[in-house]
């Protein structure tokens, strides 16, 4: 690549990596294509909004935001290990469980490590990876899931690291209680799992005392409704929350951050609602799409995945145009599949009957 600035010597790792693409803000899009009210069901965020309880908190907090944030998150953490049972020096926060994959990558990491991670799945993984000039080593999904056995036969003597996403995104699948892989940093990312109703979903949680090192991931963003408060947490194995507390921001968790996240947690009424609204959602298109004659997979999460059986991205387009949003898995290897995130009842309902005119256009 031709460079304006050759003496910086960029490293490949770092010119290998595609940067990763979000989902659009809904204005963008709007302005983009000339619409207005439209209906985002593309980014698996929470249809209700965040917790007015949480919101509450956080209008109360305003007046403090000349001080830092507390570094340690003191009150967060005490609220999060009463939530999960789990020892205070097990917990530590990011920036969105996002900044988390970012610290396990660059506390373990060295050029050309391995890392085991499923495909399609989350591309931070990938990202993170190759940020560190380790080597991903994608492992296929087998029937839409992670392919368990297939990835602990892709352990070299070379892994230091494997990402398992539970559920997976974007194909709403889980893990069942089976035997995990051992022997390398285990990270088990879990953003989706208050959606889960099925009771043989394997919960990374119960492996931290095991013999080998598991870190969970898990996030305010999805069943919590706060993505653009930016707050995800990690649970571990002391040594490792110590470790990611030597590299990680002192201030990486925000005040509002740590005030709205824990109103959230202590909300639980809101989280029951919001998982009443997504299984009721999820039941009401999968018998509409059915009636459409389409197949939709199952899924444990707030989305999940149609088989269009024709140019996803042509349909996408179509979709836009009429002011819905979803995700084209084109770019995941699946060119006729769409991945739709749960909404509102009427949500689903302009959803499904869009859907409906653009295939029958
Ligand atoms: N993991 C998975 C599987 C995700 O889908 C997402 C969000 N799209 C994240 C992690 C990151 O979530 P956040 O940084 O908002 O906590």
């Amino acid at each position: 690549m031709n460079s304006k600035f050759p003496e910086l010597l960029v490293p490949s790792h770092i010119l290998s990596i595609k940067p990763y693409v979000p989902g659009k803000p809904i204005e963008e899009l709007e302005r983009e294509y000339g619409i207005s009210g439209s209906v985002k069901l593309a980014s698996n965020e929470n249809p209700l909004g965040p917790s007015p309880k949480a919101v509450k908190a956080m209008e109360s907090a305003l007046g403090s935001l000349h001080r830092y944030p507390d570094g340690g998150a003191f009150g967060l953490t005490r609220i999060l290990s009463e939530h999960l049972g789990l020892p205070p020096e097990m917990i530590v926060f990011g920036n969105g469980s996002d900044e988390l994959i970012g610290l396990l990558s660059h506390a373990f990491l060295r050029p050309g490590d391995e890392v085991v991670l499923p495909r399609p799945s989350f591309l931070i993984y990938e990202i993170m990876t190759r940020s560190m000039g380790a080597v991903p080593v994608p492992v296929p999904l087998k029937s839409l899931s992670i392919d368990l056995d297939a990835i602990i036969d892709a352990i070299t003597p070379n892994t230091r690291m494997v990402f398992i996403t539970n559920p997976n995104n974007p194909t709403g699948t889980i893990i069942r209680k089976e035997k995990l892989p051992s022997r390398v940093m285990l990270v088990v990312d879990e953003a989706y799992i208050e959606f889960v109703r099925d009771d043989a979903c394997a919960v990374g949680t119960d492996y931290l005392y095991g013999p080998n090192p598991v870190a969970v991931l898990r996030t305010f963003s999805k069943a919590y409704g706060l993505a653009g408060l930016r707050i995800g947490y990690g649970v571990m194995p002391e040594e490792i929350r110590s470790l990611l507390n030597r590299i990680r921001m002192p201030f990486n968790a925000s005040t509002l951050a740590q005030v709205g996240a824990g109103a959230a947690l202590k909300d639980s009424g809101f989280l029951e609602k919001t998982l009443r609204v997504v299984h009721e959602g999820l039941e009401y298109m999968f018998s509409a799409l059915a009636a459409l004659g389409l197949t939709s997979f199952p899924t444990q999460s707030n989305f999940f995945l149609i088989d269009l059986k024709r140019d996803a991205d042509e349909v996408f387009e179509k979709l836009l145009r009429r002011g819905i949003i979803v995700r084209s898995m084109a770019s995941y290897g699946y060119p006729e599949y769409i991945r739709v995130s749960v909404g509102l009842p009427e949500e689903n309902e302009r959803f499904v009957n869009a859907l409906k005119s653009t295939l029958c256009q």
